[in-house]
């Protein structure tokens, strides 16, 4: 169905980015190998070809070029994805937008941000703050992502909660097709709505669209105080029941995040020292902004009540930098702990109604019982997603290979919540799914933009393998 990528193309590319930005051939393996996986354990596959494109300009080159090879073409921000969207499973260019890394304008009238896609989420942070500014999508990897990659995987984060996901920051975009058209979509406009919104489309595509080469965000005003709880909890039950209970009294966190307790002692053995309340069955981790410190602290001493009054344990607060450091500690470290643990691992990410997180545990325990594993979850009890880590540990390589696709299936018939690849009829209708395809056949005719994503089925040439 594809073609291979040949010397001729090769010399194609070098004529677009400069020989120094092309990687091929045995001479490069070692440069060219980060490029062969993103963060999913075990998928891994080789590119042809790498192209590190500095341009816009230069993106509708190499896209114009590689549709009229019909080459495959994988975009790829900085490699941090769970999905393996980055992963080149048929071969052919992996177009890298790591080097397109500028903040273009803070703009403070209009308070927004114009960005190129490699821009590292925390580096926008920490310019914006600089400024006074916040934008509030925070995806856990956020010193290892870039922006490009967030709107591609339409990232969320711990504060989601209250301020929202990356889609709901995206006011404009350019892009480039696999035509090699460059398209601008939307604007520094709070409101538009002239024809369909293609730049909503673009989100949580996984780059099967389009390249986004431009992307201008919107900014609130960074919140002035914070302060963060972290709330141990002898039964799993009661530590969601208090969630609820918290946002029924109207008050909104910025973030509500847990942990159970097999998180924490990964953790543990990771650090090689005791975490506190190491014997609590579950972890609350929630943190309170606002402009205003009486309204903060009026917030978070009702907080710690509602949590002591449903039989919390303690109720320790972190109002500098480094108790709070100490308080997420564990938090931060847990997908590192887990690879500690357990080389090979899988994670599958699943969203249910809050209330149904005890519930969801319970099944997916249930099933890590019934075939002898360990599963560890934590995640965003804010807005009910959680993250479901099975560990490979000694199980036989062959065994655990078949076993995962099994796993995923039983978790994701647990909770329909997300839509991964192969799981998406179970997620959406026909209708739904026929026009999606319509959706993707419509920007690229040719199939060649990150084929083998997002649709179950993958197409022929599959160069994707397991390590
Ligand atoms: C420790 C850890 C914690 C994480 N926590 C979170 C979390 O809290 N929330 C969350 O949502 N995710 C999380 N993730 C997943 C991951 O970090 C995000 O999905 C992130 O958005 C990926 O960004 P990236 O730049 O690394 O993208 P990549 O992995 O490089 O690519 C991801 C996808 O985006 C496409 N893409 C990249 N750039 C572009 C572009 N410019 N144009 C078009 N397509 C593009 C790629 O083709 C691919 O399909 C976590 C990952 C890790 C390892």
């Amino acid at each position: 169905m594809y073609n291979r990528v040949d010397a001729r193309l090769i010399a194609g590319l070098e004529q677009i980015v400069g020989a120094d930005n092309v990687l091929a051939g045995p001479q490069q393996a070692e440069k060219l190998e980060r490029y062969t996986h993103d963060e999913v354990v075990g998928l891994a596959a080789e590119p042809e070809v790498v192209v590190l494109a500095t341009s816009a300009q230069q993106v509708a080159e190499i896209m114009r070029l590689a549709q009229a090879a019909r080459v495959p073409v994988t975009p790829r921000g900085a490699g941090s994805g769970l999905s393996g969207g980055a992963v080149p499973v048929c071969g052919g260019i992996v177009l890298s937008l790591e080097r397109m890394n500028r903040i273009l304008e803070i703009d403070h009238g209009n308070l927004m941000v114009t960005v190129e896609p490699g821009v590292i989420t925390g580096d926008l942070h920490r310019a914006v703050e600089a400024e006074g500014l916040f934008y509030p999508p925070d995806p856990a990897s956020l010193e290892s992502c870039s922006i490009g990659g967030n709107i591609a995987e339409g990232a969320g984060g711990p504060r989601a909660v209250k301020y929202g996901v990356t889609k709901d920051y995206v006011c404009g975009l350019e892009a480039v097709l696999p035509s090699g058209e460059v398209i601008n979509l939307g604007g520094k406009l709070v409101k538009d709505v002239t024809g369909y919104d293609l730049t909503q489309l673009l989100i949580g595509s996984e780059g099967t669209l389009a390249v986004v080469t431009k992307i201008i965000l919107r900014l609130v005003p960074l919140p002035k105080f914070r302060v963060d709880l972290l709330v141990p909890f002898d039964d799993f039950q009661t530590a969601i029941n208090t969630v609820s209970a918290i946002i029924a009294a109207r008050i909104l966190p910025t973030t509500i995040e847990f942990m159970e307790q097999d998180s924490i002692l990964a953790v543990e053995q990771l650090l090689g020292r005791q975490m506190q309340f190491r014997d609590a069955a579950a972890h609350l981790l929630i943190q309170l902004d606002g402009s205003h410190q009486e309204a903060v602290d009026a917030d978070y001493e009702t907080v710690g009540e509602i949590c002591l009054e449903r039989g919390a344990r303690d109720v320790l607060v972190a109002r500098d930098a480094r108790t709070r450091d100490r308080l997420w500690e564990a938090r931060r470290k847990i997908i590192e702990a887990l690879k500690f643990a357990s080389p090979i691992n899988h994670m599958e990410d699943v969203v249910v109604p809050r209330s149904r997180i005890p519930e969801l545990l319970a099944g997916v325990k249930a099933i890590a019982a019934e075939h002898g594993i360990r599963v560890v979850c934590f995640g965003h009890a804010g807005d009910g997603n959680v993250h479901i880590n099975a560990l490979k540990d000694a199980l036989p390589i062959e065994r655990w290979h078949a076993l995962t696709p099994e796993l995923s299936a039983a978790f994701y018939r647990l909770a329909i919540g997300v839509t991964r690849r192969n799981y998406l009829g179970m997620a959406l209708s026909p209708a739904e799914i026929a026009l999606m395809r319509g959706i993707k056949a419509t920007f690229d005719p040719h199939g060649i933009l990150n084929p083998g994503k997002v649709f179950p089925d993958r197409p022929a040439g599959d160069g994707a393998r397991a390590s």
